[in-house]
This record gives C-alpha cells, sequence and structure tokens, in this order.
C-alpha cells in the first residue's frame, strides 16, 4: 500500500516522499506495525503525508470478530487498515505554494489552463479567445475562459492565488503577430507561442506543458529543496549546527533502537523521529546519541 501511496504523490502530486516504518514509540497504539511516507514541506518542516498499518490480530480480539475458517473453525482475522486523508490536500499547498498563493499539480488542477483576453473590447479578441478555448477543451484539458469585466491585471493575481497552472493571453498585439502569450504558475515565465494553422502549435504547447514539463519541473524543484534540506549527521552537536546554520529540514542519524534515546534527540535538538526509512545508508555504526552500535538510521525532522 506504501507504494500506491508514493506513486499517487509523485505522479499526481508532484510531491517526493520518503518510505519507511514508524519506531515502536511511534507507530499507531495497538498496532503491530505501521509504515508511512513522509513528506518535506516547503518550510523545511516535515508532514507524515499517509500511513497503513498492521493489525496483527489484536483488534479481533478486542472486539471479539471471528470467521469460520475452511477446516470448520472459529479463528480471529488478521487486519490493517489504510488510507489517504484530506491532509494531502494540505501537503500540495505547502509543499507548492509561494507568496502569490497555490502552485497546483495539473493533474488535481480543477482548472489547468485559464485564458484572459487583453483588451477584449477590442473587435476580434473575444473571438480569438473563445477559439483557444474550443481548441483546448477539445484537447481533453480543463480550460476556463474568463471574459468578466475585471481587468486583465486583477484576472493574473486571481489565478496565481488560485494556482491554475497555465495562462493563456491574447489581445489585440499578438493577434497582429500571429502568436499568444503563455505564462507558467510555477516559475511565472512567459513564452509566445504562434496561433497559426489553426491554433496547432499552440495545443500541443499547451498540453506538452500541463502533461510532462509542469509536473516533472515542480516535481523537481521539491525534490531539490528536499536534498537541500536534507541533513547527515553523526552527533547531536551536528545536528543543532545544521538546523541552525541552515534552517529546518530532515535529519538522517544513526540510532540504537533504545526509546531513550529517541526521546532524547527530541529534547535535545527538537527533532522527532518520523520514520526508518526503506532506503537505508550506513552513516556510521554508532547511535547519534549515546554511541552504543545502531541498529538503524532513522528520518529526523519537526512535525506539524
Ligand atoms: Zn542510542
Amino acid at each position: 500500500m506504501l507504494n500506491v501511496y508514493a506513486e499517487f504523490c509523485e505522479k499526481y502530486l508532484a510531491m517526493p516522499v520518503v518510505k519507511g516504518k514508524k519506531t515502536e514509540s511511534d507507530k499507531f497504539a495497538g498496532a503491530v506495525s505501521t509504515y508511512a511516507i513522509e513528506a518535506l514541506m516547503h518550510d523545511g518542516k516535515a508532514l507524515q503525508a499517509g500511513t497503513s498499518h498492521y493489525f496483527g490480530d489484536g483488534f479481533a480480539k478486542a472486539f471479539d470478530i471471528q470467521f469460520t475458517d475452511k477446516d470448520n473453525k472459529l479463528k480471529y482475522p488478521h487486519q490493517t487498515s489504510w488510507g489517504m486523508t484530506t491532509r494531502l490536500i494540505g501537503a500540495v499547498i505547502m509543499t507548492h505554494g509561494d507568496n502569490n498563493g497555490l502552485v497546483l499539480p495539473p493533474a488535481v488542477a480543477p482548472v489547468q489552463v485559464v485564458i484572459v483576453p487583453i483588451a477584449q473590447h477590442k473587435e476580434g479578441v473575444l473571438d480569438k479567445a473563445n477559439e483557444i478555448y474550443e481548441k483546448l477543451k477539445a484537447s481533453g484539458l480543463r480550460v476556463k475562459l474568463d471574459d468578466s469585466d475585471n481587468s486583465p491585471g486583477w484576472k493574473f493575481a486571481e489565478y496565481e492565488m488560485k494556482g491554475v497552472p497555465l495562462r493563456v493571453e491574447i489581445g489585440p498585439k499578438d493577434i497582429e503577430n500571429g502568436q499568444c502569450m503563455i505564462a507558467m504558475r510555477y516559475n511565472g515565465e512567459k513564452t509566445a507561442v504562434s496561433t497559426e494553422n489553426m491554433y496547432e502549435k499552440l495545443v500541443a504547447a499547451v498540453k506538452e506543458a500541463i502533461e510532462k514539463t509542469i509536473p516533472e519541473v515542480m516535481f523537481a524543484k521539491a525534490l531539490e529543496n528536499r536534498t537541500n534540506r536534507t541533513y547527515r549527521c553523526t552527533s547531536l552537536d551536528e545536528i543543532t549546527r545544521a538546523l541552525n546554520e541552515k534552517g529546518d529540514g530532515f535529519v538522517e542519524a544513526m540510532w540504537c533502537g533504545d526509546e531513550e534515546c529517541e526521546d532524547k534527540v527530541k529534547e535535545l535538538t527538537g527533532v522527532g523521529s518520523r520514520c526508518i526509512p526503506t532506503q537505508q545508508h550506513e552513516l556510521s555504526d554508532k547511535c547519534v546519541c549515546c554511541g552504543k552500535p545502531a541498529k538503524c538510521m532513522v528520518l529526523w525532522g519537526k512535525a506539524y
């Protein structure tokens, strides 16, 4: 199930995640084991983005749930519990958002493309805008044409705040030049695209951006933020220094498996254990806290 979560987050939400197992003290109360995906938000804080639990037969026994097995005997079933929640909406906002508002990954954006006509009272502008709307819509994209009386500047700010991944601008000058402008939400970059050949090039460019470029670059940007803010540490001093100098982030450090050390790391450095990543790196053979032989590498962070 963890792989399904991870694939959904990375492919559809453009959000890189770390897969792992929760420590004994951090697992779901009563579960045999808890698995989680952890994501790093834009500000360096960690967010548990999804969990799945293995309950063994503990809950079945507590609630007296039994089934008749093929040998005709009553038995307690083993149970699992999993599911993603609305917390992921928060994760998307906090992973990709910027000072102008939301930045939505195209796969989950209710509106993927907004068309903003410039000087729309001038002859021909709205006709062109409508043609572009029809072409883009026919290509399977979720498109909106805003022909309200609000100014173009107002519309730009409005759809930036709402996180619409791509904006198409069309005005009298563009029509004269046989082009329109497309602007990306995630970096604000604008490019001129030809509207010739019945908008063939425009539709291709917008589709390429929505389906490929934008999700790939958004993912790469989030991954870069996580990489820059993941600190490998071999002592408590190193953890404190890294967090003070570079800001909040993930810490990778070895652990002996003792709950006392887990608590002490949190108390002294402020970062708690997030998970024991499936993908382990051996940073040292000693626990970052007590110096005794280490059992595994733990991912630590400040939780939301
Ligand atoms: Zn220790």
